[in-house]
């Protein structure tokens, strides 16, 4: 069964997208936790940051491509940004498609993390 992620690359599920390649789609977050919250995702359903292989190098990068070209077009790159991955229920990774999500828009603070 595909993944969430996969049927909103396939235009299963509507998403609000703002870029997309070959390899790559990024669209709003559907629960914003920032002015700009972006979820960049991998057209390949990679499930988690531990099943990433060496063979998945052009995803990653142009994930990072991505990242780079969103955050200047959106005019946040100067000011800065924070780029997070969730990995399993420790990391609190709800959607077992790798993403990123890139937060921005405001000054985010330190990084949250209850002890
Ligand atoms: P995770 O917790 O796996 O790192 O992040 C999953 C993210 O996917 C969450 O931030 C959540 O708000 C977002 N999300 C869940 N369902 C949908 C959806 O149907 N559409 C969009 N655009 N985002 C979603």
């Amino acid at each position: 069964m595909s993944t969430l992620f996969t049927k909103i690359i396939n235009r299963v599920i509507p998403a609000s997208i703002v870029y997309e390649t070959e390899k790559v789609i990024a669209f709003n977050d559907i629960n914003p936790q920032a002015p700009i919250h972006i979820l960049v995702v991998p057209k390949k359903e990679i499930p988690t940051l531990n099943d990433i292989e060496a063979k998945d190098c052009e995803y990653l990068m142009e994930m990072y491509k991505a990242i780079k070209e969103i955050t200047r077009d959106l005019k946040i790159a100067e000011d800065g940004y924070r780029v997070i991955t969730n990995c399993n229920s420790h990391g609190g990774q709800e959607v077992f498609h790798l993403h990123f999500h890139i937060l921005g828009g405001k000054e985010l603070g330190t990084m949250l993390c209850s002890k």
